[in-house]
């Protein structure tokens, strides 16, 4: 809801598209746990908690879920429900924060809005981070976007003249937020449906193995959160690598049917 970007679309032509996500999120601290670094997540049936490791060694937790119907934040305002579907969808969540349903219950939940809109820029005034693309909080990149937006900012501001720097900024950053919008509610149908599935499972199980084997190998998790490759050339990068795993699961299955079919031939007394 930035106010800079609202004075700026007063003076140019604009294009301004805001979705809000029929879930919300509330969050909850979780006392000190033994693997403080990690990130964790509970994926329940009917939503969504994660948590984030603090200096301290305690996590803040976020419980995402719909804000409407019986399980929704909606239909969980008693204690006693609250409490009972905390226990039922996120287990041991409960053992780990004994005030957890006072917690839950103690604050409004917020919403999740994603932002698209141009132009970023307009004379000498430019917008960076939230203002000019905030993403949905699912690849946990957005603060991270906005800092990388200050070293893209200042990159074209050595490399251009005052007058181009701004629109060059633009040009350069633009596909790469958007192809972080994209990632990030990618990333929260992953996290909600699939991440409970064993197929999703042995998959990334796979570009694990394959990111400590094969050097240059990266998983795409890795490239966004670990690096500082754009957003844009990581996705690409992570395409030819599906593309060379998806030839090589070939590869692998024709190799086993000609195996199969060669030890038919062979019962069967033919060569
Ligand atoms: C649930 C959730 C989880 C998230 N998790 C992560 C994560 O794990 N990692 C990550 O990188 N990002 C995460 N994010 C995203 C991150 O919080 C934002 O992308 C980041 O805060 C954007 O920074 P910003 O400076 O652009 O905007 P903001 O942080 O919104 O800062 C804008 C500031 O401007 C102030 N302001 C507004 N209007 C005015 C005015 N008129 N005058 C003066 N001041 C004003 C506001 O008070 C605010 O302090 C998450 C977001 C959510 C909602």
């Amino acid at each position: 809801y930035s106010t800079v970007r609202t004075h700026l679309h007063r003076r140019v032509g604009a294009e301004l598209h805001q979705t809000h996500l029929d879930w919300g999120y509330r969050e909850f601290t979780i006392p000190a746990v033994d693997r403080p670094e990690a990130l964790h997540v509970w994926p329940g049936r009917r939503g969504l908690v994660v948590a984030h490791p603090n200096p301290d060694g305690s996590l803040t937790g976020t419980v995402f879920l719909p804000f409407d119907g019986d399980t929704g934040f909606l239909g969980l305002r008693d204690p006693a429900r609250a409490g009972a579907f905390l226990a039922e969808e996120f287990g041991d969540l409960t053992d780990l924060v004994p005030d957890l349903v006072t917690q839950f219950l103690a604050h409004e939940p917020g919403s999740l809005v994603s932002v698209r809109t141009a132009p970023w820029q307009h004379d000498r005034v430019v917008l960076i981070g939230d203002a000019a693309h905030a993403v949905l909080p699912f690849y946990g990149q957005g603060m991270n976007a906005a800092f990388e937006d200050c070293a893209v900012l200042d990159a074209c501001l050595a490399e251009h003249a005052p007058g181009d720097a701004l629109a060059a900024f633009e040009a350069r950053r633009r596909p790469h937020t958007d192809v972080l919008a994209e990632l990030s509610a990618r990333n929260f149908v992953e996290l909600r449906d699939r991440v409970r599935s064993p197929v999703f499972l042995a998959r990334k199980r796979i570009d694990l193995a394959l990111g400590r084997l094969l050097p240059g190998w990266r998983t795409l998790y890795a490239m966004i959160s670990h690096s500082s490759l754009p957003y844009g050339d990581a996705l690409a990068r992570a395409r030819r690598q599906d593309r060379l795993l998806g030839g090589l699961a070939g590869l692998a299955g024709l190799g086993g049917v000609a195996l199969l079919a060669a030890a038919r031939r062979k019962r069967s007394g033919r060569c």
